[in-house]
């Protein structure tokens, strides 16, 4: 395999921690772009030794110079959506000026870029499960817009340069992944269950907990991703996300259960526009990049239940 330099921007997240650990270890040069909105040095201590990581301390907002760089993961924007909306404005500015400059750096060197969107530019989906056809239903001025118009612009984007300059991207559509080293305060569901249940705290079910997600295992993610990266033909968008839909009391009940709590459960209101229904139509991915996820609900669950136990 090709030894490659590879920019990851928003590297110390939980994502992007996971893949950083990944390329060094398939012997790539690693440079990890975040500005910690987010993302912490704890996440990427162990990284730190290794003479092929390199660490800058940057804004994407900001212009980037790096000399030479073969591929550029674009990972920098806040996910959860307490974290995405603390400043609105800033999550839109890292959508789309950050997505300039990383669009910039991917012409001046020639290197690939690939952008992590989201199932989030669905919106509230009208078609289930969603291909990569489907056109969305977004609420363009609703609390969740900052983040979800901020990625369908960086998609725009990215078919622009790609078209108008020859860029060479990728667009992966990520749905909600999970795992060790998720922030603990990010109030995503998974992670904010598993430390109520460790706690014995009541889980916090917004609204009737009837909603669905499909939830991905990090590790089948990151696969996923290098394997569109690496792929020469497709360029996306594709889908990546685990299949398996459950409903999110269901998910409490599970979490309850495999981490062995006395929690009861809690409903509080349901927040303005949270999808109702949302899970990936993989096929794309399956046929393009030979991918499919590998870890159940229940295993990464396992993991990521051990992973908080470790923290708590
Ligand atoms: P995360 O919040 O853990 O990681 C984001 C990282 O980007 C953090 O380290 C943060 O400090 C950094 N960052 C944010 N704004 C920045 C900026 N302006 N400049 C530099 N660094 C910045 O979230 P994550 O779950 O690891 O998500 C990673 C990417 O994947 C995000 O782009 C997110 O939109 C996308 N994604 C994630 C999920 C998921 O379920 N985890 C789903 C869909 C899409
Ligand atoms: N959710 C919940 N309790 C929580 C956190 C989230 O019931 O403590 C719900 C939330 O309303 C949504 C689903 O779980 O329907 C997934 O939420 P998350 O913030 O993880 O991701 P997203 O809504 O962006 O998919």
């Amino acid at each position: 395999m090709k030894r490659s330099t590879i920019l990851v921007t928003g590297g110390a997240g939980f994502v992007g921690s996971h893949l950083c650990e990944r390329l060094l270890s398939d012997g790539h040069t690693v440079i990890c772009v975040d500005n910690f909105f987010t993302g912490t040095e704890e996440n990427i201590k162990p990284l730190i030794k290794n003479k092929r990581f390199k660490f800058i301390k940057h804004d994407i907002i900001e212009p980037l110079f790096v000399e030479k760089v073969d591929q550029i993961y674009n990972l920098a924007c806040p996910a959860s959506p307490i974290h995405y909306q603390e400043n609105p404005i800033r999550t839109v500015k890292a959508s789309t000026i950050g997505m300039i400059n990383m669009l910039g750096m991917a012409k001046r060197t020639g290197a690939r870029i690939l952008q992590a969107s989201t199932s989030e530019v669905y919106g509230d989906p009208k078609e289930h499960p969603q291909k990569e056809t489907y056109l969305g239903n977004v609420n363009s001025t609703g609390i969740r817009a900052c983040y979800d118009e901020g990625k369908r612009v960086a998609e725009t984007l990215c078919f622009d340069y790609h078209r108008e300059h020859r860029v060479d991207i990728r667009v992966a559509r990520i749905f909600n992944t999970y795992g060790p080293r998720m922030h603990p305060d990010d109030g995503r569901v998974v992670s904010n269950f598993i430390i109520q249940a460790l706690h014995g705290k009541p889980l916090t079910i917004y609204g009737k907990g009837l909603q669905t997600r499909s939830f991905c295992y990090v590790s089948d993610l990151v696969e996923g991703l290098i394997k569109l990266m690496d792929n020469k033909k497709t360029i996306g968008p594709v889908n990546l996300g685990n299949p398996s839909e459950i409903i999110i009391k269901k998910l409490a009940q599970k979490i309850i259960q495999f981490s062995k709590s006395n929690s009861i459960i809690k409903f509080l209101p349901l927040p303005a526009d949270d999808p109702h229904r949302r899970r990936p139509d993989i096929a794309l991915a399956k046929k393009t990049l030979k991918w499919r996820p590998k870890i159940s609900l229940d295993e990464g669950l396992l993991k990521t239940i051990d992973y908080f136990k470790s923290l708590v």
